[in-house]
C-alpha cells in the first residue's frame, strides 16, 4: 500500500490508481471539439434547409458545443460513441424523421467522420495546419501527469485507464506518450459494462487484482465519481484542469487542480 497526499494531507493508503482518459490524462477538448463540429455539419446535409437552423441549435445543445469549447460535462466530452450517435438520432427525430431514418443517418455521418488513423486516404490538412477534422491526432498531456505517473509507478502503485474511448484509442493515446509501460490494465467502451457502471470499476480490479476498497479512481467527470462511489473505491477524486471550462464536479470530494498537488507519501 502506498499512501497518498493531496496538498500535503494524507487521503489515505492505495494499491492501484484507477485514470479516466478525456479530460484527465489527455487535453481532448480542441480534437473532441473538431470532432462535434465535423459531426453537426455533415449532420446538416441530411436534413432539409428550412430545418437546419432548428436542427443545428438542437445538435449543439446535444453535443454541449458552444462556439469556441465544449461543455465539460456534455455528450461529446462525457459520454461514448455510442451514446453520441444516439443522441444525433434522437436530434434527427426531433425535426420529423422516423426513428430507423434517424438512426440510419447518425450512423452514416459518423462512419463519415469518425477520426482515421489510415494515412493511405486522400484527406488532406485543412489550409496545411495539422489535422483536418476527425483525423486522428494525439491529444497532449494534461499538464504535470507524466511525472507523477512515473512516481507512482516507481512507488509500486498498478496504474490503468477506465475509459469510455475504445481500447485501440486508449492504446494509441498511451504508446504516443510513451505510457505504455507504466500502465497495467485498461477499461475501455467495448467491455462489459463500460463506464459507468460500477461494474466495469469491479471488471477492472479483478483484471488488476486488487480490491475496489485498495483503489484511487481520478476522474474530471461527476459520473466518473459517482461510479467510483458506486463501486466501493478507497478515494474518488476530481480533477478540474482539463477544459477551458472548470467541470461541474461533486462538493463532497476532493479535487485537484494541478498534477502537482498529489504525492506519494514517504
Ligand atoms: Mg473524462
Amino acid at each position: 500500500m502506498v499512501e497518498l497526499l493531496l496538498r500535503g494531507q494524507t487521503l489515505g493508503s492505495v494499491e492501484a490508481v484507477l485514470f479516466d482518459k478525456d479530460g484527465t490524462l489527455s487535453l481532448s477538448e480542441p480534437g473532441l471539439l473538431a470532432l462535434s463540429r465535423a459531426r453537426l455539419q455533415a449532420c446538416l446535409e441530411h436534413v432539409p434547409e428550412a430545418s437546419r437552423p432548428q436542427f443545428q441549435n438542437l445538435l449543439e445543445r446535444a453535443y454541449g458545443l458552444e462556439v469556441d469549447r465544449l461543455h465539460p460535462a456534455g455528450t461529446t466530452a462525457v459520454a461514448s460513441r455510442q451514446h453520441n450517435l444516439i443522441s444525433t438520432a434522437t436530434a434527427f427525430c426531433q425535426v420529423g424523421l422516423g426513428w430507423p431514418d434517424a438512426l440510419a443517418h447518425s450512423e452514416a455521418v459518423f462512419a463519415a467522420t469518425d477520426p482515421t488513423t489510415d494515412p493511405g486516404t486522400d484527406r488532406e490538412p485543412i489550409d496545411g495546419q495539422g489535422p483536418r477534422p476527425g483525423e486522428a491526432s494525439l491529444a497532449p498531456l494534461t499538464e504535470g501527469v507524466k511525472p507523477l505517473l512515473q512516481e507512482l509507478h516507481r512507488s509500486g502503485v498498478l496504474l490503468a485507464v477506465i475509459s469510455n474511448d475504445d481500447s485501440e484509442g486508449i492504446h494509441r493515446f498511451l504508446a504516443g506518450h510513451g505510457l505504455s509501460g507504466l500502465f497495467r490494465e485498461i477499461w475501455s467502451a467495448e467491455m462489459d459494462p463500460p463506464k459507468p457502471d460500477p461494474a466495469a470499476v469491479h471488471g477492472l480490479c479483478s483484471r488488476l487484482g486488487v480490491s475496489p476498497s485498495a483503489c484511487a479512481l481520478i476522474g474530471d467527470a461527476s459520473s466518473d465519481l459517482r461510479m467510483a462511489e458506486g463501486a466501493g473505491v478507497a478515494l474518488a477524486l476530481g480533477y478540474s484542469a482539463g477544459w477551458s471550462s472548470r467541470p461541474p464536479l461533486p462538493e463532497h470530494l476532493p479535487c485537484l487542480d494541478h498534477w502537482q498537488e498529489l504525492r506519494v507519501g514517504r
